[in-house]
């Protein structure tokens, strides 16, 4: 069994730490909130007292962070990259831009780590049962290296390609899950404002050609499915402000593809509209609210 340094234990870093240590593998955690830190060491983890001390002492470093300058400052500011001993493989989960992500894996490279992106998807249900997607980038042996860390956190593993295409995976991913979630709020407020009931639309889209991951899962209708934060008023599951990066990070690879993505592009502008209207840390499902303010 491993040593694991983990950094970031927030929505989906806390219940990846409780798989690991379930697994048997020893974890060095930290976090910025005390509190984090602290629900994880009752889970059986240790407390390291800062990123270094994190990465000090085991074989892999595992980072789940927000966006690419929380990345950044970690690995490369006089962080994980100059304290880790040699031979630590570096796994970063975070959802960033590609160009961050190809950065970090070039410093990596240049300091003799193998590095390898490995951005999520499954939500925070996922992370919590252990069956996430992990979409990796970067070299063929440094992914099979990592492979054992992450078959106690997902069930699928799958090497993208070369460095940063697993973000770029997950950024055509994000790009989707934005477009229908707005697309699965839409149509239920419509069809409820029409006279069916939200039941009735849920049980018939779900099983025909409308019918998304998004739309089955995660329906933005509070009352109609049973894993949907829109049950829970909303608590994340995962922030519409994240949402609203990933879609932003959509729509500069986009640009960079030459790519027009004319959904992407208005997701983006409806995500952007609900976090101005003080809706950022509430779960993506929330933007149902943008469709009918006051949907109960
Ligand atoms: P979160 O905000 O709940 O957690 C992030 C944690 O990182 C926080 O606890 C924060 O204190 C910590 N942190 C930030 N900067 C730090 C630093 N410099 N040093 C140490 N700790 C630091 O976010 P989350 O929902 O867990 O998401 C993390 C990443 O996973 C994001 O990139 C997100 O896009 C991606 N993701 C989230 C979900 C989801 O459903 N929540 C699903 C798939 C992917």
């Amino acid at each position: 069994m491993a040593q694991i340094g983990f950094i970031g234990l927030g929505n989906m870093g806390g219940p990846m730490v409780r798989n690991l240590i379930k697994a048997g593998h020893s974890l060095k955690v930290f976090d910025l909130s005390e509190e984090a830190i602290n629900f994880a060491v009752q889970s059986g983890a240790t407390a390291a007292s800062s990123v270094k001390d994190a990465a000090v002492g085991v074989e892999f470093v595992v980072t789940m962070l927000p966006v690419g300058a929380n990345v950044k400052e970690v690995f490369m500011d006089d962080g994980v990259l100059a304290a880790a001993d040699p031979g630590t493989v570096m796994i970063d989960s975070s959802t960033i831009d590609v160009e961050t992500a190809q950065a970090a894996h070039a410093a990596a490279k240049a300091a003799g780590f193998d590095m390898i992106d490995a951005p999520v998807s499954g939500g925070v249900t996922g992370a919590d049962a252990g069956t996430l997607t992990f979409m990796c980038g970067g070299e063929k042996g440094s992914f099979e290296k990592a492979k054992p860390i992450l078959e106690a956190m997902g069930k699928n593993l799958v090497h993208c390609g070369d460095a940063g295409l697993g973000q770029v995976t997950k950024i055509c991913n994000n790009m989707l899950a934005g477009i229908n979630a707005l697309a699965a709020a839409e149509a239920m407020v419509m069809g409820e404002r029409l006279g069916v009931p939200r039941e009735t639309l849920y049980n018939v889209i779900s099983t025909s050609t409308g019918n998304s991951l998004y739309f089955e899962n995660f329906n933005p209708m509070p009352g109609v499915c049973s894993g949907s934060a829109a049950n829970n008023n909303f608590k994340p599951g995962f922030m519409a402000k994240l949402m609203l990066k990933d879609l932003r990070l959509s729509q500069s690879a986009a640009q960079s593809s030459s790519t027009a993505t004319p959904l992407g592009a208005a997701a983006t502008a409806a995500f952007q509209h609900l976090i101005e209207n003080g809706f950022g840390d509430l779960d993506t499902t929330s933007i149902i609210k943008l469709i009918d303010p006051d949907v109960k």
